[in-house]
């Protein structure tokens, strides 16, 4: 039950049992081929959307947005926590201006500020983080983006904790840049970085763009268009076993379809908020609207963080660490994504009770499984 990387289903692994595969034999190119088209449907986008699977994760999706970006282009962050302010971190190493708004611990930028903001001034970039994992507050993008998408040129979605596990719609959302990262929803192991990039944004990715090498999407994009056409390409050697394991993991969530695996998410992540609060404990997302179907942070009042995260392991769950600045050591967190089941909700629950009665925090034992129960029945 971390924040990620998650457990990984059987059949997954299995799929990455292999030798290594050359890069430009049959088998790999249509792998390859596969998972390109199992990402426009992960992201519910169209043949008009550019996929890339790119060594690293989530950062180095993140980092890669540079190709659509030249010397003193203006850009907006959009800021719910440590994540967010990745965006911050990255682009000061570059040669552009960067705003942004932040958002205190537990809740998110309001959609009005945001708005405020890109009519003042006009922003080339402007970034969202959908589902902030520092602290399980979601994002609401789609509303978001229709107030703001006339004022900016390129809207960029972090979906490191989203995708394969919240409801997104990339292309009816209108948003030009979505990515994600192999090892959390997804439920692969970690290793890649994955986006989807609209016609629009596409017309930004200029020779004289900011990126580095490696990151430059303009080198991976023939790699991309070449395997799509069943054709082998070289750019840089990718991880095989990872993309073997990764289209694995997208035939299973096309199998399963990406409306039940949101609905699937849904409950077991009311079930563990139902659970919490029964028990007597408090959510760390503010406004029950941004709670998401993948992070539930948890606020201690007497247990110490530290000591939940080494005693829940002895009762067989494995939860995170509270990561925001300005609650270090006051919460923890329980990630609910991937392959998760009510049954999973049922014991982490029931771990945690036995984990923080006997740390002496002040809960209700027994209360939070019955609620969860009931929730789930
Ligand atoms: N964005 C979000 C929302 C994340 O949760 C993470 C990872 N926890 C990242 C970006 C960075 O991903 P990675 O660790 O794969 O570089």
């Amino acid at each position: 039950m971390h924040v990620g990387p998650v457990d990984i289903y059987e059949e997954v692994l299995y799929a990455g049992l292999k030798n290594n595969v050359g890069f430009t034999s049959e088998e790999f190119v249509n792998v390859f081929r596969d998972s390109l088209k199992g990402l426009r449907y992960l992201f519910q986008v169209d043949d008009t959307y550019q996929p890339f699977i790119i060594p690293g994760g989530g950062t180095s999706a993140m980092e890669s947005v540079t190709s659509f970006l030249t010397k003193g282009d203006k850009i907006l962050v959009v800021s719910n926590g440590v994540f967010g302010d990745r965006w911050i971190n990255i682009f000061k190493k570059y040669p552009v201006e960067v705003d942004y708004l932040k958002a205190e611990a537990g809740d998110y930028v309001s959609i009005d500020s945001v708005k405020e903001k890109v009519k003042q001034k006009h922003y080339k970039l402007i970034t969202f983080t959908h589902v902030e994992t520092s602290t399980g507050v979601r994002h609401p993008i789609k509303e978001s983006v229709k107030e703001i998408k006339d004022y900016v040129d390129i809207v960029v979605v972090d979906g490191v904790s989203s995708v394969g596990a919240e409801e997104v719609k990339a292309k009816d959302w209108d948003v030009d840049i979505y990515l994600t990262a192999s090892q959390k929803a997804i439920g692969a192991p970690p290793g890649l970085g994955l986006l989807v990039i609209s016609e629009n944004a596409m017309k930004h990715l200029r020779e004289d763009n900011i990126a580095g090498y490696y990151l430059d999407l303009k080198n991976w994009l023939p790699v991309m268009r070449s395997m799509e056409e069943g054709k082998a390409a070289y750019f840089s050697t990718l991880p095989v076993h990872t993309v073997f394991m990764l289209n694995e993991a997208l035939k299973l969530i096309q199998d399963e379809g990406i409306e039940n695996r949101v609905k699937r998410h849904e409950k077991v992540a009311g079930a563990i908020r139902t659970g919490i609060e029964g028990m007597g404990l408090e959510i760390v997302a503010k406004r029950p609207e941004a709670y998401s179907n993948t992070v539930t942070g948890v606020m201690l009042r007497k247990a110490k963080a530290q000591d939940v995260l080494s005693e829940i392991v002895k009762e067989g769950v494995e939860i995170a660490p509270g990561v925001h600045p300005s609650l270090q050591g006051k919460y923890v967190r329980i990630g609910h994504m991937g392959w998760v089941t009510p049954n999973d909700a049922i014991i982490t629950i029931s771990a945690l009770e036995r984990t923080l009665k006997r740390l002496g925090e002040d809960i209700r034992v027994g209360e939070g499984v019955r609620a969860a129960q009931s929730y789930l029945t």
